[in-house]
Parts: C-alpha cells; sequence; structure tokens
C-alpha cells in the first residue's frame, strides 16, 4: 500500500488541521485522540510518511524506528502512566480495523483494562 499525503494525520503533521499535542520531537508526535476510548488515551506517530508498522519495520530507518519507540516510552512516562500501567496498541491493515493509513501507537491508560482483545462475534449471531 502506497503512502496517501491526504490522510489525517498527515495534515496534522504538516499544521493543515489542529491536534491537541501533548509532545513532539524530531522522530514523533503526540497527540489527544480526537474520540478518547479510555481516561487517557494519546496517538504517537512517526515523522515519516510510514502507512503501518508493516511499512515502518520494514522501511524505516534505524534513527527512525529508535526515535519513534523511544518517544512512544517518553509520552507514556511524561503522562504519569509507568507506575499505573498503560496499554499501546498500533492496528495494521483490515483484520485490526486501521482506519487512517499513517502508522500510530495508542496509548491507553487511567483505568484497569480487562482483555487483550475484543472477543469473535458468533459466527450466525
Ligand atoms: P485506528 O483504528 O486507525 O488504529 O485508529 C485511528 C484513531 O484516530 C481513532 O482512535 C480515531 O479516534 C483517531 N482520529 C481520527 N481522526 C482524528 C483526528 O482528526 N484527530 C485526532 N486527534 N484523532 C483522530
Amino acid at each position: 500500500m502506497s503512502y496517501d499525503d491526504q490522510n489525517i494525520f498527515a495534515k496534522i503533521l504538516r499544521g493543515e488541521i489542529p491536534c491537541d499535542k501533548v509532545y513532539e520531537d524530531d522522530h514523533a508526535l503526540a497527540f489527544n485522540d480526537i474520540a478518547p476510548q479510555a481516561p487517557v488515551h494519546v496517538l504517537v506517530i512517526p515523522k515519516g510518511p510510514y502507512v503501518s508498522m508493516a511499512d515502518f519495520s520494514a522501511n524505516g530507518s534505524d534513527a527512525e524506528i529508535a526515535g519513534f519507540f523511544r518517544a512512544v516510552g517518553t509520552v507514556a512516562r511524561q503522562l504519569g502512566l509507568d507506575e499505573p500501567g498503560y496499554r499501546t496498541i498500533a492496528n495494521h491493515g483490515r483484520d485490526a480495523h486501521q482506519e487512517v493509513p499513517h502508522l500510530h501507537v495508542h496509548i491507553f491508560g487511567g483505568r484497569s483494562m480487562r482483555g487483550m482483545i475484543p472477543k469473535p462475534k458468533p459466527e450466525n449471531g
């Protein structure tokens, strides 16, 4: 899948639409999710044009990958989540229902999160 530079996170990176920024460095931008699913729900995105984890892990430079994942940890630490804990999710592709085709790691925190992933729906239900 080629990168679509009109995706919503590309526009946020270019400053064409606003975001509620919580962190930025050379490799990453972090902002609050517009439809939070936990008391803390932050998205961390790399600054480069990567569609997803599959694209980034295959094509990102070592510096971009190291810088991005350090930023994810830094954001969670700065949000005070290291001690109580937090969950990270990065959806890739159809089965994961990735909506925005620019890699993003969700950071969820601020409450206890039971269950690793949703249970499958019954076949004929
Ligand atoms: P995905 O399903 O692709 O992993 O998650 C996309 C996330 O982006 C969703 O949680 C959704 O609420 C969030 N999102 C979509 N559009 C915007 C936006 O314009 N601004 C912000 N801050 N979040 C957005």
